[in-house]
């Protein structure tokens, strides 16, 4: 989070690149997208593109992991070299790390991994390009890619992120406003579990202005889950 003052997100009740406070970028989401995997699933939120892959149910190595009451998921978050201004240093970082966990503990709880003891199930997520709110398009992308390998789950987990800028409470930030903003709130939720399984926070909001940042991404889940099951069922119906 930058200073506010170094850059005007806000004009005239508008962000920098038109949206009103409540208003998504446009989201594009597909499933399916890569042969190799078990499932796959690519999303566009803006500027930000992410895909993942899933692989599993699966012999689980290295064997000391194996877990006999259910199968182990493994998510690993990696931004390509290529998806920012300043090229990113290739490989793991503190950041992408923390982002695999956090990713890993929003999806845990819509798996019936008990379904699957003693396997691996890996989920990998690359941001192709980076504009704000990767860690969230990941996990949209991540959920969607378990379900289209087949994966027995609860529900799907919808994420985007709600902050501030300019004293204003935003949802969906680009990366400008994320960089400049006061304060940035990824979330995901599982609409029909009514579970959030991440929320995170950088920045500081009033009791108010987090309430209203919380509807603010929540009403976006909900949207963006919608696009999710239609991605699913282009996919199936492709298929038939
Ligand atoms: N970013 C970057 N280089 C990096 C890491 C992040 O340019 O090595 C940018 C990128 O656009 C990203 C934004 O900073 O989307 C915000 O990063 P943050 O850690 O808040 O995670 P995100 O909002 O992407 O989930």
């Amino acid at each position: 989070m930058g200073k506010s003052s170094d850059i005007k997100l806000i004009t005239d009740g508008k962000r920098i690149d038109g949206r009103k406070p409540n208003e998504l970028r446009p989201v594009k989401i597909k499933a399916g997208v890569l042969e190799r995997a078990d499932g796959s699933a690519y999303v566009e939120v803006g500027g930000t593109h992410a895909i993942a892959a899933v692989y599993g149910p699966r012999t689980l190595h290295p064997r000391h992991l194996v877990n006999a009451q259910k199968a182990v998921l493994r998510t690993k978050y990696d931004m390509a070299p290529f998806s920012v201004d300043d090229r990113k240093r290739p490989g793991p970082d503190r950041r992408s790390i923390e982002i695999s966990k956090v990713t890993r503990e929003a999806l845990e709880p819509v798996i019936f991994l008990e379904q699957y003891k003693k396997t691996g199930i890996d989920v990998f997520i690359e941001i192709l390009q980076s504009d704000g709110g990767t860690r969230v398009a990941g996990i949209t992308a991540a959920s969607v890619a378990l379900a289209d390998a087949g994966i027995a789950m609860r529900d799907l987990v919808a994420a985007c992120a709600a902050g501030k800028v300019d004293d204003t409470v935003v949802l969906d930030l680009c990366g400008k406003e994320d960089n400049f903003g006061q304060a940035d709130m990824p979330i995901a939720y599982a609409p029909n579990e009514d579970k959030i399984t991440l929320l995170q926070m950088d920045g500081d909001f009033t009791e108010e202005e987090f309430e209203t940042a919380l509807k603010y991404a929540l009403d976006g889940t909900k949207r963006i889950y919608e696009l999710q099951k239609k991605a699913l069922k282009e996919r199936y119906e492709k298929n038939e």
